[in-house]
């Protein structure tokens, strides 16, 4: 023990993170702003590991039942700028690794927009589409009840990702709840509203990106009236992005999910697709666009390519396809490092995700702020709250990347690390 507590790298390749994977992408995002930090460089091991990883068995009895057994985390990456935050995710890909990845992310995108959080991030390998909505509850719950000893209003507030909702939320609320023997509604956010959830909440990822998109494309000269866009994923975020996006004047030209890749070159009606994606399950089988070969979705002519799905989406290749005037990463992750400098010789401007999709993190700060205090806001308080403070946070970003002639990403990363290793350098070591 005294041998491994003395190294001064810590062994952590019992860790399944495979080559260039998330958390790796991630690694390379922070050795990249290293050369900004001046003296707080010497906090920088903080940002490279973890604070804490929780990997749980999740054991269900199913329908017919039979025991099946998942597995499932909870990471806090760090928590020096406050409780941990950060969505739970339910796909059949989950890996620690990856939940790291999008916990680190978290800590950047916080103190990026400057929301008092640290970062964390859960998930269950499953694949949540084959359980019955009763298996889901129970998955859920005994989830939940695992990650007890971790998470609360105060510590760590999970929220909605990738395979998650609203329903969830209120399952984990309750089973937190019933084991704290008073009702907590501050412990996860993104509850619906009968259950203390916010106005706006639903929509808030989109929005945020909508924001940001308008305001990158403000200072590119670009009008958002008739400007096309092709996006990838049309879930939580990707949906409400397109019809936002829509809604101020934006032609939605292209869209992939996991069942089919669509093209319409006069535009996809997005409320049409909503209400078929929300009968069908997924964008195939829509009459409004033509089906093409999943590939060719990169090559799309359009002003913003919105990755909205899963990460690690753009590689150099696809990065050397792309027609767009700019990405604008709904999605954590979705481009790798090598795709950024792809991108960035092409002169395209890629608007980071821990800008781009932090509205869903701003209004989960609106949702546990009205929780505490009992006193709620109307959609519109939320919905300007939430494009003034995205917007001052991304004219920050844009100063930043000027100043030191850098990416909008590097810039995020520089504001948001400089924040985070402060704080940790404030508060020193114990003991
Ligand atoms: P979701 O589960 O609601 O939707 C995911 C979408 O991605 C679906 O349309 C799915 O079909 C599609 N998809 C999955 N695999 C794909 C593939 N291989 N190719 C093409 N499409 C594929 O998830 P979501 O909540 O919309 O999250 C999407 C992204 O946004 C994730 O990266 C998530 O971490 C990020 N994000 C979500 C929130 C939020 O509030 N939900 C906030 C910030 C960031």
């Amino acid at each position: 023990m005294l041998a491994y507590s003395m190294k001064l790298e810590p062994d952590l390749s019992f860790l399944p993170s495979g080559p260039n994977g998330p958390w790796d992408t991630y690694l390379e995002q922070v050795d990249r702003v290293a050369p900004y930090l001046g003296d707080l460089g010497r906090w920088i091991e903080t940002l490279k590991r973890p604070r804490r990883c929780l990997v749980v068995d999740v054991p269900i009895e199913l329908d017919d039942g039979r025991l099946a057994h998942f597995e499932g985390y909870r990471v806090q990456h760090n928590t020096s700028r406050g409780p941990g935050k950060g969505g739970v995710r339910f796909h059949q890909a989950v890996t620690l690794s990856e939940v790291m990845a999008l916990a680190a992310w978290m800590t950047i995108k916080n103190a990026a927009v400057n929301m008092p959080y640290g970062g964390a991030k859960g998930g269950v390998r499953v694949d949540p589409a084959k359980l019955s909505r009763k298996e889901l509850e129970r998955l859920t719950r005994r989830y939940t009840s695992e990650i007890s000893i971790f998470i609360g209003p105060d510590r760590d507030v999970p929220a909605p990702d990738v395979g998650t909702d609203a329903q969830i939320m209120a399952w984990m609320m309750d089973t937190y709840s019933a084991n704290h023997g008073s009702t907590v509604t501050g412990v996860v956010t993104g509850k619906p509203i009968a259950l203390g959830g916010s106005h706006g909440r639903r929509d808030a990822t989109g929005r945020g990106v909508y924001v940001t998109a308008a305001r990158a494309a403000q200072r590119a000269g670009i009008s958002l009236d008739g400007a096309r866009f092709a996006i990838q994923g049309f879930g939580n975020v990707g949906n409400a992005a397109a019809r936002i996006l829509q809604s101020h004047g934006g032609k939605l030209v292209a869209v992939q999910d996991a069942t089919a890749t669509l093209v319409n070159s006069k535009g996809i009606d997005t409320r049409a697709l909503t209400a078929h994606v929300e009968r069908e399950h997924g964008v195939r089988g829509f009459k409004g666009g033509d089906p093409i070969a999943a590939e060719d979705f990169w090559d799309q002519e359009v002003e913003f390519m919105i990755p909205a799905a899963l990460e690690q989406q753009i590689d150099a290749k696809r990065a050397k396809r792309i027609r767009a005037k700019m990405v604008v990463e709904a999605a954590n992750g979705p481009t790798v490092p090598e795709a950024d400098d792809v991108l960035a010789e092409r002169g395209i401007t890629v608007v980071p995700d821990v800008v781009a999709n932090a509205g869903g993190v701003m209004v989960s700060y609106f949702e546990w702020v009205q929780d505490f205090s009992s006193y709620f806001w109307t959609e519109q308080e939320i919905n300007a709250r939430l494009e003034n403070l995205l917007s001052d946070a991304f004219r920050s970003v844009c100063q930043t990347a000027e100043q030191h002639k850098v990416t909008l990403r590097t810039a995020a990363y520089i504001i948001a690390c400089r924040r985070v290793l402060e704080a940790r350098a404030l508060r020193g070591l114990y003991p």
